[in-house]
């Protein structure tokens, strides 16, 4: 069985706990399957990402014992690639420009008859097509039209976390309830949402498990229905579950305390990290 895992972390601060769990789970699975394990930088957020970040993950990961079977990617490099994406699905008539701010976005839905969700897109651009589309507006997914095209057809994705573990029947009316027209096309860079350019490229890369936080549950059902829409398979999913601080909340990148760095400088070992996710 081919076997390509990854760790996918976005280097806008340093490696906490939760990064190591996931990175270790990836790594323990990929190893103990005899398959691949690969890094990739989502440092699409120029702003955030920062170079030292980058080369501290490297030097935590190494420290961990963690070893990489590839070059690692950084999608940074690649923004052609999403915009390709992007275009295609625009071909497809299932996007269109949005130029709300947050602020427009919040005062619309502060409205009292505003018909959408709470917390969904309230649709303001809507009824705008793609040829209207001016420099700075973002492109939305239409998403009623993108479920539509999938008619009768039921899809699934292969989860193996314990949360929802077996074949997972993604549910239409809940993407257009709970998700909305997402944001895919993003006005500040000019390229796809990170969720997007992560579902290319685990295609790209040939990953065959994803391994990542049941916080991205989400994003997983909305990614397997954009691979669909471009013609791929999705690979299989392993969500597992958060690291927490003693106050129950997840980890954040802002949580220095917990940072990888932080355990070393007072003497930890890798093994001391394993215990302390409960992977030894
Ligand atoms: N880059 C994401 C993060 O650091 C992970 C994305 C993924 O696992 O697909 O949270």
């Amino acid at each position: 069985m081919s076997f390509v895992t990854r760790f996918a972390p976005s280097p806008t601060g340093p490696l906490h706990l939760g990064h190591a769990y996931s990175a270790l789970i990836a790594y323990d699975m990929a190893r103990a399957n005899g398959g691949r394990f690969l890094l990739r930088f989502e440092d699409t957020d120029l702003e955030r990402s920062k170079p030292e970040y980058v080369q501290q993950t490297l030097d935590d990961l190494t420290w961990l014992g963690i070893t990489w079977d590839a070059a690692p990617l950084f999608q940074s490099q690649n923004l052609d690639v999403y915009n390709q994406s992007l275009a295609e699905l625009i071909s497809q008539g299932l996007t269109y420009p949005c130029r709300c701010s947050r602020k427009d976005i919040a005062a619309a839905l502060s409205a009292p008859q505003e018909g959408a969700p709470h917390h969904l897109y309230p649709q303001t651009c809507k009824h705008r097509a793609m040829s209207d589309r001016a420099e700075g507006d973002a492109i939305r997914l239409h998403m009623d039209r993108a479920c539509d095209t999938l008619g009768n057809m039921d899809l699934v994705f292969e989860e193996l976390g314990e949360i929802n573990k077996g074949t997972y029947h993604i549910d239409k009316n809940a993407l257009m309830r709970d998700v909305g027209d997402i944001i895919i096309g993003r006005k500040d860079i000019q390229t796809a949402a990170y969720f997007m350019a992560s579902a290319i490229d685990d295609i790209r890369q040939d990953i065959t498990h994803v391994v990542r936080g049941v916080d991205l549950f989400e994003f997983t059902q909305v990614q397997v229905l954009l691979l669909h829409l471009l013609g791929h398979k999705p690979p299989k999913y392993y969500h597992h579950d958060l690291i927490r601080d003693d106050a129950g909340k997840r980890l954040a990148k802002r949580d220095d305390a917990r940072a990888i760095s932080k355990y070393r400088n007072d003497g930890a070992t890798p093994n001391d990290i394993r215990q302390m996710v409960g992977l030894l």
